[in-house]
């Protein structure tokens, strides 16, 4: 009896993960067409200075709407599009219209763009960067690369190489997700990161948990030491943020200060105090 429960346990994963597989396939497959469909664009979230308010950039997020399925996560899709290549496409389009749309604001704000693994190992990357640059028009100053450790890993030697030659065309490179990766430190000594983003899972309830407070705290002296700001990620409420002032954190995001919207949003929300295009500004 025990043997056929688990066969019968055993045919139940295999149905499970064919049916998982099968999905990541369908997926696969929209996603190969999702950015000439017009099914794709992007949404902004400020960043800001935390001692002023004042904001100093915009990160930009992918979003996709699936005509059947609504709304897809990044979360999900992003993975998929790494194994199948397709985010190297992918990844262009939201380079082109990141930098296109920073370079239409009336103030030189900075955009963060995030770029994986797959992309950062593409031969052609850097080049497709300095070709966006000059194409748009965008001072390379205004543009910050954010990439995860474990974009770096796989093939460091070539991931060093890529990234010096970023910096010498004069954009910046942030860590993303600091604290979730692997060997955290010594990345940040091998790699010429210009800032690091703490993650958020260690910027909620920072105000409250002493644990999670030292380790925000240290992250933070970890900056400080090597001349690195440090921009708090998820920052989702007034005590999280005052705690942040209080430990002299230099930036900011999170739905606090911003929920990723399109950008005319904030253009109306803050009465033009933030980037307008000459679109914005007619509507304001
Ligand atoms: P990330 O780069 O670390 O982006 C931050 C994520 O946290 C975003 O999720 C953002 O919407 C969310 N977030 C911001 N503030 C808060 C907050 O106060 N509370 C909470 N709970 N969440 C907050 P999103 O937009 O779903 O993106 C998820 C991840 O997908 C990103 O993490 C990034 O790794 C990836 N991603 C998004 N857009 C792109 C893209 O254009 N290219 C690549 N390669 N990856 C992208
Ligand atoms: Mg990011
Ligand atoms: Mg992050
Ligand atoms: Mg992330």
């Amino acid at each position: 009896r025990a043997k056929s429960e688990g066969r019968g346990t055993y045919r139940f994963f295999e149905a499970r993960m064919g049916v998982e597989v099968r999905e990541r396939r369908l997926l696969e497959h929209d996603l190969r067409h999702a950015v000439a469909r017009g099914e794709m664009h992007l949404v902004y979230q400020p960043q800001t200075d935390v001692g002023s308010g004042a904001v100093i950039g915009f990160e930009a997020l992918l979003r996709w709407k699936h005509p059947e399925r609504g709304f897809v996560s990044p979360a999900l899709f992003i993975p998929i599009a790494e194994e199948s290549d397709a985010i190297l496409q992918i990844g262009e389009w939201v380079l082109r219209e990141a930098c296109r749309e920073a370079a239409s604001w009336t103030q030189p704000l900075s955009i963060a763009v995030n770029v994986s693994a797959v992309q950062i190992h593409s031969p052609h990357f850097v080049g497709l960067v300095h070709e966006v640059l000059l194409r748009t028009g965008l001072a390379p100053q205004r543009l910050e690369v954010e990439v995860t450790e474990t974009a770096l890993i796989s093939d460091p030697n070539r991931a060093l190489l890529t990234l010096r030659q970023l910096k010498s065309l004069g954009l910046r490179i942030a860590m993303d997700d600091f604290g979730t990766g692997y060997s955290s430190l010594s990345n940040l000594r091998s790699f010429p990161f210009d800032k690091i983003k703490i993650d958020g899972s260690f910027v909620r309830s920072v105000d409250s948990n002493e644990q999670t407070a030292a380790i925000v705290r240290s992250v933070l002296g970890l900056g400080r030491g090597l001349g690195l700001p440090v921009l708090a990620e998820g920052v989702e409420t007034e005590a999280e943020l005052a705690f942040l002032a209080t430990e002299q954190c230099h930036a900011a995001q999170g739905y606090l200060m911003g929920r990723p919207s399109p950008i005319a949003q904030f253009a109306r929300h803050t009465h033009g105090t933030i980037p307008l295009n000459a679109d914005d500004r007619k509507r304001a």
